[in-house]
């Protein structure tokens, strides 16, 4: 299984953040000027999404011109272009802020850093080693999930 990793341009905030919720090692350019993160991607290995003409065509061989507004559309057309593989177990393992790999903390280690029901009930917390954010399953990761599956699982 190949394990894609990829370089969101500008405009390519949202899907950056959604690659990270499913698992993906994902840069963002803001505020990196997007022929930096080209730069950046080639000598990282990274596959370069844009949906910027001119950028994908100054770019190396791994960049994926994307047309579509929505995110829906955005992932629908990677599908087509890049076998993802994504993995449920996958899902959550990256922080969606800046992308730092998330690692198991324990519920004492917690106590200061979330809200004291928080860190009375959460099942799980998993920490951000680049930011220090800390992410536990709440309202919010059920629809997530959803999301996820529909956009990453579903039959194309
Ligand atoms: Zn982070």
């Amino acid at each position: 299984v190949t394990e894609f990793c990829f370089a969101c341009d500008a405009m390519l905030g949202k899907l950056a953040r959604w690659l990270r919720f499913a698992g993906f090692d994902t840069r963002y350019a803001a505020p990196i000027p997007d022929l930096t993160l080209a730069g950046v991607a080639r000598a990282e290995g990274r596959w370069l999404l844009t949906r910027d003409h001119r950028l994908a065509s100054l770019s190396g061989p791994r960049v994926v011109l994307l047309h579509a507004d929505s995110l829906a559309g955005q992932v629908a057309e990677l599908r087509v272009r890049l076998p993802l593989h994504a993995q449920p177990q996958g899902f959550f393992s990256r922080c969606s802020a800046c992308n730092g790999p998330l690692g198991d903390i324990s519920r004492e280690y917690v106590q200061d850093l979330v809200p004291p029901y928080v860190a009375a009930h959460a099942s799980r917390f998993r920490r951000c080693p680049d930011c220090g954010r800390v992410y536990w399953p709440g309202t919010h990761t059920g629809r997530i999930e959803s999301r996820l599956r529909a956009l990453f699982l579903a039959e194309g």
